[in-house]
Formats: C-alpha cells, structure tokens, sequence
C-alpha cells in the first residue's frame, strides 16, 4: 500500500480483533439473502501452459488442479495486452486498450519530465466501483507495482492495498486479504481483488517450492560448439525456477481459497482466477513479456466457479474484457454503455493490442504498433510498420508457419481493423495525476526520466 505505513496496517489489525470474528461460521445462514461475493485473482505473469491444469507435466498447480476441477475451465483465454497496467485496466472495466487508455501513448512526458505516463482515466467506470454502489465491500490487495493507487486501476476499492515501490509476496497479500475478509460481516456481499505477483521476474522461488531447478544440468563453462545447448540448458532451468514460483503461488491461492470457504461458503461466491499476461522465454525471439504478442505472452488462464454453476470445459474463445459480462450475470449488475465485454460464447473474434511509445522506444527500441486477432482457428499479427502474421493454431500453436501470403490474412485483418475503429475511447484526465517525488526518483535511477 502506498504510504499507507504501519499506521493503517495497526488500525487494520485492530479493527479485525473487534469484528473479525462476526463473519464466521456464519456464512452458511445467509444463503440467498445476499448478492454473490465476487472475488478476482490475477496471477501476474502467468501463462497457462504452464499450470498442471491446462496440461503442464509437472505438478505445479495441485490447488488449483482441483480447484478446476469443480468449476468452468477456458482454454482458449486470451489477454488484450501483454502487460501489466493496460491488461488489469480491461479486466476491470471490461474495454480493450484503445479504449481504456491505460497504456504508454505518444505526447507523454515520462522520459523527460517523470511525470505519470500512463494511467486509468477517472472517467473509467470500474467494477469495484459498480460493485460498490451496489452494497459491496470492496479491497484489493496487489503485488504488483502498476497497481498502487496513482495509476489508477483500483479506483471503487475501499481498500487499495499496493505499492509501487516494493513487490508484495504472494504471503503477505494473503494474509492481508484474509484479514480484511474477516472484517466484513456475513449478510455483506464483498469484492476482493488479488494480484499476486511471484511468478514475475526475478524468477526466486522460496526453497519449500523450488522442486525442479536442482534436478536440471547447468553448463557454466561451454566450448563454443557447446553454447546452443548451454542457451537451452539456462532456459530449461529458468523455466524449472518459474514453476517453483507458480507451486509457491499455488499454495497461497488455496490458503485463500480455504479462507474463504470457512469464512464465506464458497457456494454462493464467483470466483474468477485468470493472469494479466504471460511470459517468453525465448519464443519467437522473445523474452520476458511487453512488446510481443505472440502466445506465451497473451495467451491466460480462464477458471471461473460460479455460484450453482457445473464442472465444464468451454472451447469457446473468451477474452480478459469479458470477465465483467461474467460477474454481471452472477451478480445481475448492470455494465455500463460501451463496454467491449461479452457474454462467452458470444465472442467471434478478440484481439490485443501494445503500442509504441517514447518509453518503450527508449527501453526496447520497440518501434512499431502491434495487434493481433484471434477468429479461431486463425491468429493475425500485424506489426505497424511491418509484416502481417497468420498462424493456424489448432495446427501450429507455436506459431511456427506463418501462413501470410498477402491475400489469406487479408479477411481477418480488415475484422480486427473494424473492431479497432469500433472502440469507444474513454476521455482522458485533463491532468496526469502527480507522481510522488520518490517514484520520480527511482524511475531516474532506473534511467527512464532525465
Ligand atoms: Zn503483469
């Protein structure tokens, strides 16, 4: 929480000594006499292939696996961005990135005044403000920095519990949702958000989850015939400390989970456990996450247990901006005009969207829009200036052939152009919020602002 300080953090213990203890036992008598609890879990950085679930060969998600088992498994989910502030923008208010604004845009001033560069326009209508409106009580506790309140994801949270200047283990926030979750009384609907951010780089897991890396060979020394292998042994072994990170996230979701079912009941509660993107590891040239859009950087995972709701496996295509038409229909709140979400299995084509910016320019000389379009089975990306990708990915979802000949992916592109002039774009702030003396500083070590 950003200078929230130990302060708020005493006040907080506090106030669950005196109400802690109302809320539990007592879920299983409030059944029906209160909208659904609404609870959002974002594992940062996590992309789904990895997960025992969506068919990983090393158990790195056994919480999960059987969480899974009792709910709706998308595995065709797709982010609308790879990164971290436009991606929770459209999980939060259901719009894809043109249209929410949250992104690096040209004409701001970051790398040479520090001042915010991109943030949530307080025009967004978000679902913790809607869901708050309604009665709910509403928190969200972040690991991830782009989630501190300047920029302004967690607007309608009654509590904004992120800062931008520490990562938060998956732990600690759990320990502070479940405090809050023991605050709220029994008959109040509440809405927790989530974010945990572990499974980021750097890729440390604690040692109690770091179940694969010591098994793997390390080639410290290679000859020079060697350094092919030596590349792919350094990528096996950052991908086995990856796993570490995701069996540590795993861990924490089912303490929370549990929490909540003794607490709460998660009979009557939506759950919705998705990422904001994923992760390369060499891919396609790619590393890391931002810039790419190809699919280990977009490509999510989709676990939604609904209230009443059946075990199922959907292959329909589902995007990160529909998770607020799902909310809507378990809770009956309204979404607002102009939202891109959609019911699943409504959806014909989704897309993504990363932009160049002055920033990205300067960190990774990214010189050129990218957007890509998924009409299943076919994914377009078209690189602006640049060449258009089509990859068939029932057949090849590595995306290894690209099918552009100038004509085949000519259909989808004009799609995925409609679609873009279709968005409605929020109208932005008159003003950038300001960023406090300390962040500026830190962004000048960094080197991102003169
Ligand atoms: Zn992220």
């Amino acid at each position: 929480m950003v200078r929230r300080g130990s302060k708020a953090r005493l006040a907080f213990s506090i106030g669950l000594v005196a109400t802690g203890l109302l809320g539990l036992g007592s879920a299983a008598g409030c059944g029906g006499t209160r909208r659904p609890d609404v609870v959002l879990i974002v594992m940062d950085t996590t992309r789904a292939d990895r997960l025992g679930v969506y068919g990983h060969d090393r158990d790195t998600t056994p919480r999960l696996d059987a969480f899974a088992r009792e709910s709706e498994v998308y595995e065709r989910a797709w982010s609308t961005s790879p990164w971290t502030l436009p991606s929770h923008a459209s999980l939060l208010t259901g719009r894809y990135v043109s249209a929410h604004g949250a992104h690096m845009k040209e004409g701001l001033a970051f790398d040479s005044l520090g001042e915010n560069p991109a943030h949530l326009a307080s025009s967004a209508v978000t679902l913790a403000e809607i869901l708050r409106d309604e009665g709910y009580a509403t928190a969200a506790f972040a690991g991830a920095g782009w989630l501190a309140p300047e920029f302004g994801l967690l607007q309608g949270y009654q509590v904004q519990d992120a800062e931008n200047l520490r990562t938060i283990p998956a732990a600690e926030i759990t320990a502070r949702a479940k405090a809050w979750i023991e605050t709220i009384p029994a008959d109040e609907p509440l809405h927790l958000l989530v974010n945990y951010f572990d499974a980021h780089d750097p890729y440390r897991p604690l040692p109690e989850f770091d179940l694969w890396s010591e098994e793997l060979p390390v080639s410290e020394d290679p000859a020079a015939d060697d350094e092919a292998k030596t590349a792919a042994d350094k990528v096996e072994r950052t991908l086995a400390l990856y796993d570490g990170e995701i069996r540590g996230m795993d861990h924490q979701i089912g303490e929370l989970l549990d929490h909540l079912e003794i607490t709460r009941g998660l009979d009557d509660t939506l759950v919705v456990i998705t990422a904001d993107h994923g992760e390369a590891f060499g891919e396609k040239g790619a590393v890391g996450h931002a810039m790419w859009l190809y699919e280990p950087l977009i490509r999510i995972p989709m676990i939604v247990r609904r209230p009443g709701g059946e075990p199922a496996r959907h292959l329909d295509p589902i995007s990160l901006v529909d998770v607020l038409a799902i909310v809507a229909e378990a809770t009956g709140i309204e979404l607002p005009a102009g939202v891109d979400s959609r019911p699943p299995g409504t959806r014909e084509l989704l897309f993504a969207e990363e932009h160049a910016s002055p920033l990205f320019r300067k960190l990774w000389k990214l010189d050129r829009d990218v957007d890509a379009a998924v009409a299943w089975p076919y994914k377009i990306i078209a690189n602006r200036p640049g060449k258009t990708e089509l990859y068939r990915l029932d057949h090849d979802p590595s995306e290894t052939h690209d099918l552009a000949d100038g004509e085949r992916e000519k259909g989808l592109l004009e799609q995925l152009d409609r679609s873009l002039a279709d968005l409605e774009p929020l109208p932005e702030d008159e003003r950038a919020p300001e960023v406090r003396p300390e962040i500026r500083d830190q962004l000048r070590e960094l080197g991102y602002v003169e």
